[in-house]
């Protein structure tokens, strides 16, 4: 008989859930070399979840020591590719068999709904680690048309030692986002993740070496930002991979051109526009979609429809509608299955949404929510929030992160264009309409790296890269073209006869 996976299900796999904290360097779980650690809290209620190594610069440098011998011995950036492929394929496999366990450990680590962690941090880890594991064995490089007295080509070499640091929004998903392609290419990485969240990435590093991948090339160093900021100084660092804040990738930035000019690529925030004409084909759909783009994930997601731009002539039955969609983002428990979101992260970025909701209580006109909820112990949750502002308030240009969405009344295409691309930001964009040169003409003039049409965030496909314009970043996430990030180019030129 199939077991009822209720909320009494989850509970009881808490109870005997084995958590490790040790950092993962070299093949093997170990203590920080001090022997500090830290407590990571469960943001569901506040109670402490597990005890974690604090790594410091000492154990980063043995991290890329590991991974740069591991890297310049060849055992995984010289296996034939099916062999590299397979190890990741099996890596994939094995998470795949520890979906539920990964899946609660995510939920306990960062307050977000088991549905969510079940349905869509775990699968979308796996995808993303599968496809750039198929793609190892089909990278080709060129052969120019040339001077018949020499033979060239064009190839893609792995660059050595790559670092990724992530953020605490999709802990797995932002570390497989950066650990697939990078070993996919041949490189050895030393993995960052944050201190808000740092159990998932501490668990698959042993499953990685279950899986076959030998010992230096995937290692894990938790801890707070000094850990990420001695990866982005280290001379033997040869690429850095960032997502989080804009304020950090500065500082990575700056730190990696004043060492050794390591590469860096940037994932940023995001204040994204989603624009509904008044000849939105569906303004229902488009109210649902709205909501989805803000509340989901409790509105911690970069590429959040974080501003609704509608047309005057629709704003009224928009903005009811979404008012009704909102119902449905209401937090729950975490570990309840029937809960669409959860908790926040925690105390400190509850605390930073709840000022920003009191800023939009003073300029703009709430409309719905705005109030924190008791759920369970010292949890942090808030009530899906929706003000309706003027386009240069504080709320509709700032980056919230948390589950607040604000809404802007506006005349023309052209007016609704121009609020879309006023901020520093350009990670996503979208918009609504019924007429394909309206469809056209936004989504050529919208500065983001995603725009979407009659849509926001429904396609889960690996082959479209994922980054922004502007201050949002650089470089890309996903596809293709993240794979060609974590290499070099080498042009090859022989002379025959
Ligand atoms: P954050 O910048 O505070 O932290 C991100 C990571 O950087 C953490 O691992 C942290 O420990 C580390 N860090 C902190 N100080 C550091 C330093 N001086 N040097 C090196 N590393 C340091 O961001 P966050 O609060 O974890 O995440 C939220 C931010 O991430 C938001 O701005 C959000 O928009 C952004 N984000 C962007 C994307 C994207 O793909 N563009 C995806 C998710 C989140």
């Amino acid at each position: 008989m199939t077991q009822v996976k209720d909320r009494a299900y989850w509970f009881e796999k808490r109870e005997t859930l084995q958590i490790e904290g040790r950092a993962f360097i070299d093949g093997a779980y170990v203590d920080a070399c001090k022997g500090a650690t830290f407590c990571s809290y469960s943001p569901i209620d506040g109670q402490p979840l597990a005890t974690v190594a604090a790594c410091t610069d000492a154990d980063v440098n043995l991290a890329v020591a590991a991974a740069r011998r591991s890297f310049n011995a060849g055992v995984w950036a010289d296996l034939p590719p099916r062999e590299r492929k397979a190890a990741l394929l099996k890596w994939a496999a094995l998470m795949q068999a520890h979906l539920e366990e990964l899946a609660l450990l995510e939920s306990l680590d960062s307050g977000k709904p088991i549905s969510d962690t079940t349905g869509g941090d775990l699968p979308g880890t796996i995808y993303c680690l599968e496809w750039f594991a198929e793609l190892v064995d089909k990278v080709h490089g060129e052969v120019p048309a040339i001077d018949p007295q020499f033979f060239g080509t064009v190839t893609h070499q792995a660059l050595g030692v790559v670092a990724a640091v992530v953020p605490w929004n999709y802990p797995l998903l932002m570390a497989a986002w950066k650990f697939s392609p990078a070993l996919a290419a041949g490189n050895s990485v030393v993995l960052k993740p944050s201190e808000k969240s740092p159990l998932t990435a501490l668990r698959i590093a042993g499953l990685a070496l279950q899986a076959g991948i030998p010992a230096g090339v995937f290692n894990v160093v938790p801890g707070d930002g000094s850990v990420g900021r001695a990866l982005s100084l280290h001379l033997d660092v040869d690429c850095i991979a960032f997502t989080g804040s804009g304020k950090v990738g500065r500082q990575i930035a700056a730190n990696a051109a004043s060492s050794n000019l390591k590469r860096v690529w940037l994932e940023l925030g995001g204040k994204s526009a989603n624009i509904v004409m008044a000849d939105c084909p569906d303004i229902p759909r488009a109210a649902a979609s709205a909501a989805a783009a803000i509340f989901a994930n409790m509105g911690q997601i970069c590429s959040a429809g974080s501003r609704l731009l509608v047309q005057r002539a629709v704003a009224d039955e928009l903005i009811a509608e979404l008012i009704e969609a909102a119902k449905g983002y209401q937090p729950g428990h975490p570990l309840d299955p029937q809960s669409v979101t959860g908790s926040i992260i925690d105390r400190i970025q509850f605390e930073q949404v709840a000022r920003y909701i009191d800023i939009g209580k003073r300029e703009a006109r709430l409309l719905a929510g705005g109030n924190a909820l008791s759920l369970a112990g010292e949890g942090a949750y808030l009530e899906p929030t929706i003000f309706l502002a003027d386009a240069n308030a504080r709320i509709a240009n700032e980056e919230i992160f948390g589950p607040v969405l604000t809404v802007i009344v506006f005349d023309t295409l052209e007016e609704a264009i121009a609020i879309a691309n006023q901020t520093e930001y350009g990670l996503a964009a979208a918009v609504w309409s019924s007429n394909i040169d309206t469809l056209r003409t936004a989504t050529r003039a919208l500065k983001a790296g995603t725009v979407w049409g009659n849509c926001y965030d429904e396609l889960v496909d690996m082959n479209f890269p994922f980054g922004g314009f502007k201050e949002s970043g650089n470089g890309r996430d996903n596809s293709a073209h993240a794979l060609s990030k974590y290499t070099e180019l080498k042009s090859t030129i022989i002379r025959c006869g």
